[in-house]
Parts: structure tokens; sequence; C-alpha cells
């Protein structure tokens, strides 16, 4: 259904937005990002993937990041144990804000999706050590992407290690409400490395596939993560997946997906495709909005709202 030629037509469209937009800056290396990058892979169930724009460049996670540790998490610890210190509802906040946290009682962060929840996440990441818990992680976004060459980018990690004053003052407020109980440094350094992890649009469209078939990587055919591991996950992507927009995307869109302030959408349409993006120019939510315009020429093209 969908061709090349068309892709890069509705890309070429989608760029016109670019201009409305702004690169994040508070993590200064991804400053460096140029805002008329974009580029999109479509991933179907019987290998074939489609992409356009320069599908050779890397995209830092960030926050769609915070959808991988989830899944590794409820299955390191069940959902019990999980939603014990996170919960599961959307904010309306933007992903750094610090305002909900005392309203909740007990405190806990409401949802996963904003920093505070992924932060309590990446804190239950099995593992000895951080490096072990950072390898591990590692590990299963080499899995779920098929391609064990994925790393992360240290200049990422490091430049946000070393400005996130905010993201550590979330920690010690969870450290000080007993949701946390490690050293604020060393879950700094694991979370900063999580959200520096990088890949290409294709990499990244492939994880959306096995989120878009239930958890099970049609190609190797093993279940990579339980049915309800998935469901869960699509579902806090359509509830709290495009920050305070999602409830707009989920109208405009209607599709279960996860974007990062790098400019990077992961996708997952049920049953029939993974979808990645990269385009740095962020709308003020922190949404690609060249992304987003690409999604909703996608979604309205071939109907693809779960809706
Ligand atoms: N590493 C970023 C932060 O914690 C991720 C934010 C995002 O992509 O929304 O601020």
């Amino acid at each position: 259904m969908y061709t090349k030629s068309e892709l890069e037509q509705f890309v070429k469209q989608a760029k016109q937005y670019a201009r409305y937009g702004k690169v994040a800056d508070y993590i200064p290396a991804l400053g460096k990002a140029n805002p008329n990058d974009l580029s999109i892979a479509i991933y179907m169930p019987d290998g074939n993937v489609i992409d356009a724009g320069d599908t050779t460049h890397k995209v830092t996670l960030q926050s769609i990041s915070k959808i991988i540790a989830l899944a590794l998490v409820l299955m390191d610890r069940g959902e019990q144990e999980v939603f014990r210190k996170v919960g599961m509802e959307p904010t309306g906040d933007p992903f750094n804000s610090i305002a909900k946290l005392e309203e909740v009682q007990p405190a806990k962060p409401l949802n996963p999706m904003i920093n505070a929840g992924a932060l309590a996440v990446t804190h239950m990441i099995a593992g000895a050590s951080v490096t072990e818990r950072f390898e591990r992680l590692l590990q299963f976004v080499r899995k779920l992407a098929g391609n064990p060459t994925i790393t992360y980018s240290e200049e990422v990690a490091q430049s946000e290690f070393e400005t996130a004053f905010l993201n550590r003052s979330l920690c010690y407020f969870l450290k000080q409400h007993g949701i946390i109980n490690e050293d604020v440094e060393e879950l700094m350094d694991l979370y900063t490395k999580q959200c520096a992890i990088e890949m290409t649009c294709d990499d990244l469209a492939r994880i959306g596939l096995v989120f878009a078939m239930d958890g099970r990587d049609p190609f190797t055919g093993e279940q990579i993560m339980p049915l309800d591991v998935a469901r869960i996950c699509k579902t806090f992507m359509v509830t709290c997946g495009m920050y305070n927009a999602s409830g707009e995307f989920a109208i405009k869109i209607g599709i279960p997906a996860k974007s990062g302030v790098s400019g990077g959408i992961l996708a997952a349409v049920p049953g029939r495709c993974g979808i990645g993006i990269f385009g740095p120019a962020l709308d003020e939510k922190g949404n690609s909005i060249t992304g987003m315009k690409l999604l909703e020429l996608l979604s309205k093209t071939y109907s693809l709202s779960i809706f």
C-alpha cells in the first residue's frame, strides 16, 4: 500500500513546517541538530521496509527510551511492583514538571512517561551495577530492533549528565518519598545513557513493529515481551506518549506513539506496521513538528487511526 515516492512526497510536504519549530537545546549536544532534517521508515510484518529522507542519520531515543525501559521493568518486576511506584494517569503537564508530585498521596509519579515516572522505572531495571543494568537494557533494545550494533552516544549522555539539574531534583524528591533508594548520581548516569541510546529510523520502525505485533518479532517468531506488557506500553503511548499533546494527537492521528526531544517518534499501528521518524524541529510541547505532520498525512491517507 505505501510507496516510496508517495512517502517522499509526504516528507517534502511535512518539511515545510520545520520553520515553525525549534531544536531542543536544554541538552546542549541536541542543539547541534539540523531542524530541516526529516526521515521516516515504515516496517511491515512481511519484512518490507519503505523509507524516505536521510535514513542513515541516527537519533538518540530520549523519551522514546521510557517505553522500552518500562517493558523491561514490567518483565523484571511484574505489574504489581511497578505500579506500586508509578501511576497510570496522564498529567496534562509538561514532561519535566515537578508540580503534581506533591498532590498524590502517598507520593508517586503519575505515570511512567513523565520524567519523574521514567526515573522511577529506570531505578527498577534489575542488575547488580549501573553497568550491568545498562547492558541489559541495551541488549533488550538490540533484540527488539534486530540490530546487535546499536549503542549509545557518549557525547549526548555526557551533555545531559552535566546539565540535568531538574531531573536530579526529581530524583531527590523520589528518594525522600521512598520511591527510589539508590545514589542519585548513579541513577542519573544510567538514565542519561538510556536516553542517549541511538539508532536509525529503520531500527525505530522495527521496534515499533514488535509493539504493533503484540510483543512478537514477526521475523524470528520470538515473543520478545509478553502480550500484556506490549498492551500496557501501547496504552501508555496513547494516553501519555506525546507529552501533554496526547489527547489532540489521539484525535487527529490516533496511532500509539512515543516521542522524544531529539525529534524521534516511534509509532506502532496494531497488526499493521511500525513507524520510525526523525525530525528535530520541535513544537512548544516537545514533539517533532514535522514528524507529527508526517504521521497526520499517513494516518489520513491510509486510515491508520485505531479509533
Ligand atoms: N533525556 C530527556 C530528559 O530527561 C528526555 C526528555 C524527552 O525526550 O522528553 O529531559
